[in-house]
């Protein structure tokens, strides 16, 4: 049986490593099948499918991809594909990830006026894990505020002047949970919803809400993931065995971002198996 994680992040996006290096770590955890997921781009794709391929490594091709669903932020896999460049969804795409660089521009804006931490800090941080970072996240604005010794780390920050509640926080655009899954099917890829009844206070879905997303097209649920308790993976498998749907798991890796370690969750063959049918993936 293969070791397959099929939810992980690197510097391109919020991580802290380079493709390169994560498919390095995934070798070592013994995970034998990957997916890079980093949020709202794939521009780490191709590097990772290089080092996965001299690794002797599975890569396939991923993305999260931010989305509201009733106004609350919810987190939609894309597997098995990316958009074709200068489509409607890859352009839409573009507009999240300049929404979210404005808006992380924006917290650090008020920050600043109470904190040492400037835009260029932030820059510094993110820019500087050795590949171009493409999707700007409050991790990086947590990561300057840690550098200036004003919280101890993410968690901190998070938990403080970064959590939504904050006079600090800023909104970004995220995409319709219809036109995210829309787009990821235009690209040839299946819709995973992410964490969906994560126990983080306040965020997870009900039931319901996640049945509303299946007839908005989601293909599957990311039912094994740190966020996740035996009530949650219960009533996500209930749904899925109902409806047919696909049934995944993966770590969330963000390298030292967040304690989720390599193949800390996974998949089973029979799902990627089904992610392969649907999308003509290659590994
Ligand atoms: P954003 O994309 O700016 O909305 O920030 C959300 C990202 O921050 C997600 O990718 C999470 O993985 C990450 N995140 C959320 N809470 C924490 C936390 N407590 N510690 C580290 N990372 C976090
Ligand atoms: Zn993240
Ligand atoms: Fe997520
Ligand atoms: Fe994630």
């Amino acid at each position: 049986m293969r070791a397959i994680d099929l939810h992980t992040h690197s510097a391109v996006s919020d991580g802290t490593e380079t493709p390169t290096a994560l498919i390095e770590q995934a070798r070592l955890a013994g995970l034998d099948i990957v997916a890079l997921t980093d949020h709202d781009t794939d521009r780490g794709i191709a590097e990772a499918r290089e080092a996965a391929s001299s690794a002797g490594l599975g890569l396939l091709p991923g993305m999260e991809v931010s989305a509201k669903h009733h106004g609350r932020s919810i987190h939609i896999l894309a597997l098995g594909n990316t958009p074709a460049p200068g489509s409607d969804f890859a352009l839409k795409l573009n507009e999240v990830r300049d929404s979210r660089e404005k808006r992380a521009q924006h917290i650090v804006e008020r920050l600043g006026e109470d904190f040492p931490i400037t835009w260029e800090a932030v820059l510094e941080i993110a820019s500087g894990r050795g590949v171009s970072v493409a999707s700007v996240g409050r991790p990086h604005i947590a990561d300057a505020l840690t550098r200036a010794g004003v919280v101890t780390g993410r968690a901190e920050a998070f938990e403080t002047m970064l959590a939504p509640h904050s006079p600090y926080y800023v909104p970004y655009r995220a995409l319709e949970a219809a036109e995210a899954i829309a787009g990821i099917h235009a690209s040839g890829a299946l819709a995973v919803g992410a964490h969906l009844m994560t126990v983080k206070r306040g965020k997870g879905l009900s039931s319901d809400a996640c049945q509303e997303l299946v007839e908005s097209g989601l293909d599957g649920f990311e039912v094994f993931h740190r966020e996740h308790g035996e009530a949650e993976r219960a009533a996500l498998v209930e749904i899925a065995h109902e409806r047919g749907l696909i049934v995944t798991g993966g770590s969330d890796y963000h390298g030292s971002g967040k304690p989720n370690r390599l193949g800390e969750n996974t998949t089973s063959e029979e799902s990627l198996e089904r992610i392969l049918e649907a999308t003509s993936a290659r590994l």
